[in-house]
């Protein structure tokens, strides 16, 4: 390409070369000025006719790709992590830096116990953060939280306030760290209030440190409306481990622990994602409007050769991950892990796990931060769960499990049958809570987005079941083989423990990975693989930790009757066990979860295979988990209603900006490139019938002739599926509900999507490569 550049270039120089030879050598340099610099504004203007089509800015950008080089960055190499991890956080350290003695207990105690911090004290930590702030040179300030629309939102608010005599001073009070009042219209609240009532509150979250994003100290706040109601994900969550706190806390104190007096849930995310170019990315604006391609003829080398899953990472690529992991270890995100996944141009990063509310804002906090670091490497980050058709998706697995105050993971066997015995409960009643709750668990995980992964062979399926190994499988059956009705022998129960106490033995050797369970016990933790990668993990976590809090709290009930009839505590323990054993059998599955065997197994079962978002999102609002959320006081109906309506009318509008979308590039871009080239072989055509004989030109032309013929019954099957498709928007959007509305996209105006889709791949595959608008697959998945 650089060749074909100068080549333009030369002519104007010729032609500078012949002034010359023409007029006098002193008039020379200014008339060569002004020409040139009247083609510099006329190419800036009027780029000379062969640079104006499409194609050309796709040949131009793939010249800026291969001429890419690594960007380096600013940190000092010779820094190890330990010298500035977490220097850009309101952590520990800072705080026992700038707070008073009183403020940091205050601070700490609302920390650990959830207590809310007095308004004398909030001032005092305010003007301590402000000064901690300001040591970084920091300028602004805003309340950073996560509404319904699934993104995050900040505004940032100056320090400085103007004081009498036109000067400033810098201010941060009490107030304004505790509570603000942004606009709460713009916001999605599932028709909550209307427009009049637009207010609504964020406030503080001290137990998700303040940190430091550019010039703007960031306070993490939950997002409520006027009337008390949560508007975003924060909320839910930190109800849901509150509830689960309390649940798990009173199981350890009442059968194995005196010394608990806290639970945590943990959160390891895995976050998968893919690079594109910049230069590529800027000219599919199917990319930058849905976040995925809505075109491109699968490559010639796709994963097949499946030689770059841990492969070794292109420089570039690696260059964007050390800086991105700097700007992470300074906010205090303990991301550790990084490598290629197993789509080309997929990669994976994940941090050592911590509390789950931290989690989650690190994990938001770090999509954020990825895509700001992409665009100074030219890249984009692609955070959508299915950015390329035929090619592996991304999604986040969410690792979980429980810690208490002692150190104790409870989903990791201890080193004595009592220890294994307290392992056991939890386990199990994980796995009854899940068969319990299957479709709400399906139903967290719904999206426009992920319904692409979900169902498709390469991601977990969208049928909900348990993966446990087969050595633990088989305790469970032993376990309930063994325990039978009636009080049980003390041999009978000894025997149990023994066995129990096998445990951590069997867990060692356990390499047991099943890749195509959506959710795994993986040794001393599960693994909720079903997530998607652009999700908020707030929202699966809340209803992991909910219905594990109602699931134990149903367990006390339980063991508490059984020991009313005076029957001993383990014996107790041993019967309910060995019942929710025998209930959620169901749920349990080994196999390979991709297959079609499982599909009719899973029916047979009785289990649910809801494979699209408008379907699943059913159990949102069910009898069920309605009453869930409710008793645990973490969600009231009407909360829920709204995330019900808010899911749909995402799901809606997703729907509809792809098809807008697809529309537009049919129209705009593909139909008339395909067109071009037709031109280009009518004419070939015309040429060769005005120089050769009938028999001739029969031969000569016979493939331009079926070629045209093509494009032309292409372009008109794509032009009337777009337009019949378009009919179907229309009717859509005049549906009287969200759940129509919802339906109506998934059935009658998403199908067109495959058809058309079909066509225009066909299309680039027998179209002139050099008139092609878009990017192929083959540019946009090969990373240097
Ligand atoms: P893999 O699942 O790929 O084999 P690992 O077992 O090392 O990898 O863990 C993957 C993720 O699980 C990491 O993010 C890690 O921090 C997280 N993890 C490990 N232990 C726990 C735990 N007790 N609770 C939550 N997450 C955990
Ligand atoms: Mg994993």
């Amino acid at each position: 390409m650089r060749v074909k550049i100068n080549q333009f270039l030369t002519s104007p120089l010729k032609k500078m070369n012949n002034l010359f030879k023409k007029v006098d050598f002193f008039v020379a340099p200014p008339l060569f000025f002004i020409y040139f610099c009247k083609k510099i504004y006329f190419f800036t203007i009027h780029p000379p006719k062969k640079y104006k089509n499409m194609s050309t800015r796709r040949i131009l950008a793939m010249q800026d790709v291969v001429n890419r080089t690594p960007v380096e960055f600013k940190k000092n190499q010779n820094q190890q992590v330990s010298q500035y991890y977490g220097s850009k956080v309101f952590g520990n350290d800072a705080m026992r830096e700038f707070l008073s003695e009183e403020a940091y207990k205050s601070i700490q105690q609302s920390m650990n116990e959830g207590t809310t911090v007095d308004r004398k004290v909030a001032d005092q930590i305010a003007a301590c953060m402000k000064a901690w702030a300001q040591s970084h040179g920091v300028t602004h300030y805003t309340h950073w939280f996560q509404p319904l629309s699934g993104t995050t939102a900040e505004k940032h608010d100056g320090f400085f306030e103007p004081i009498e005599g036109g000067r400033a001073i810098e201010r941060f009070s009490g107030n304004a760290l505790v509570q603000q009042e942004p606009d709460a219209s713009s916001f999605p609240n599932g028709g909550i209030r209307n427009t009049f009532e637009a207010r609504g509150y964020t406030a503080w979250d001290p137990t998700s440190p303040a940190f430091i994003w550019g010039d703007t100290l960031c306070i993490p706040t939950i997002f409520i409306s006027y009337t008390g109601e949560s508007l975003d994900f924060k909320t839910p969550l930190l109800k849901s481990l509150s509830a689960l706190d309390k649940a798990a806390t009173d199981v350890c104190n009442s059968y194995f622990d005196k010394n608990v007096t806290k639970v945590i849930a943990t959160l390891g995310w895995e976050q998968e994602y893919f690079l594109i170019d910049a230069a590529l990315y800027n000219i599919r604006y199917d990319l930058q409007q849905t976040g995925r391609t809505l075109f491109g003829h699968a490559p010639a080398k796709g994963q097949q050769l499946e030689d770059h899953y841990w492969g070794s990472i292109p420089e570039r690529v690696a260059a964007f991950m050390k800086d991105f992991e700097y700007e992470a270890h300074l906010l205090g995100i303990p991301v550790r892990t990084r490598h290629n996944e197993v789509a080309p141009a997929q990669f994976e990063c994940a941090p050592i796990f911590e509390e789950a509310n931290l989690a989650v804002d690190h994990n938001i906090l770090l999509m954020d931060i990825m895509e700001k670091v992409a665009i100074r490497h030219n890249f984009r980050v692609l955070l959508h769960e299915k950015p390329y058709a035929g090619v592996n998706g991304s999604g986040k697995h969410n690792n979980w499990s429980l810690a208490t105050n002692t150190g104790k993971n409870l989903l990791s066997p201890g080193k004595t049958p009592k220890t294994n015995l307290q392992f056991l409960t939890f386990f199990v009643n994980t796995i009854k809570a899940v068969y319990e709750h299957a479709d709400l668990m399906r139903a967290s995980i719904a999206s426009a987005n992920n319904d692409h992964r979900l169902g498709a062979n390469e991601a977990p399926p969208a049928i909900m079941s348990v993966f446990l190994g087969e050595q633990l499988s088989n305790v469970l059956d032993e376990l309930e083989k063994a325990v039978h009705a009636g009080k049980l022998s003390p041999e009978e129960k000894t025997a149990l423990k023994l066995n129990i106490g096998k445990i951590p033995d069997i867990l060692l050797d356990n390499t047991d990975r099943n890749r195509t369970s959506p959710f795994a016990f993986t040794g001393n933790k599960f693994e909720f693989r079903a997530v998607g990668s652009s999700a908020n993990c707030g929202w699966p976590m809340t209803v992991l930790n909910s219905i594990m809090a109602e699931q134990l709290i149903k367990f006390k009930k339980d063991v508490e009757a059984l020991i009313a009839k005076k029957i001993d505590k383990d014996d107790a323990i041993f019967h309910v066990l060995k019942n929710y054993i025998s209930e959620s059998k169901k749920i349990r599955f080994e196999g390979n979860g991709y297959g079609d065997a499982w599909k009719a197994e899973a029916k047979k079962r009785g289990l649910n295979n809801i494979p699209t978002t408008p379907g699943a999102l059913e159990a949102m609002i069910s009898k069920k988990s309605l009453q869930l959320f409710e008793q645990l006081g973490i969600l009231n109906h009407r909360e829920q209603e709204a995330r019900y309506e808010i899911a749909l009318e995402t799901y809606t509008k997703k729907i509809q900006i792809e098809s807008r979308i697809i529309a537009d590039m049919v129209n705009n871009q593909i139909i008339p490139s395909a067109l071009t080239y037709q031109k280009t072989l009518t004419d070939n055509v015309v040429g060769l019938k005005a120089i050769l004989g009938a028999v001739e030109f029969k031969k000569a032309a016979d493939t331009q002739l079926s070629l045209i013929k093509e494009i032309s019954e292409r372009v008109a099957i794509i032009k009337k599926a777009a337009d019949d498709m378009t009919e179907e928007r229309k009717k859509a959007n005049n549906l009287d509900s969200a759940k129509k509305q919802a339906h109506a996209y998934c059935e009658k105006v998403k199908p067109f999507f495959e058809e058309i889709r079909y066509n225009v791949d066909k299309l680039e595959n027998i179209t002139d490569d050099a008139t092609w608008p878009l990017p192929k697959y083959r540019e946009m998945l090969y990373l240097r």
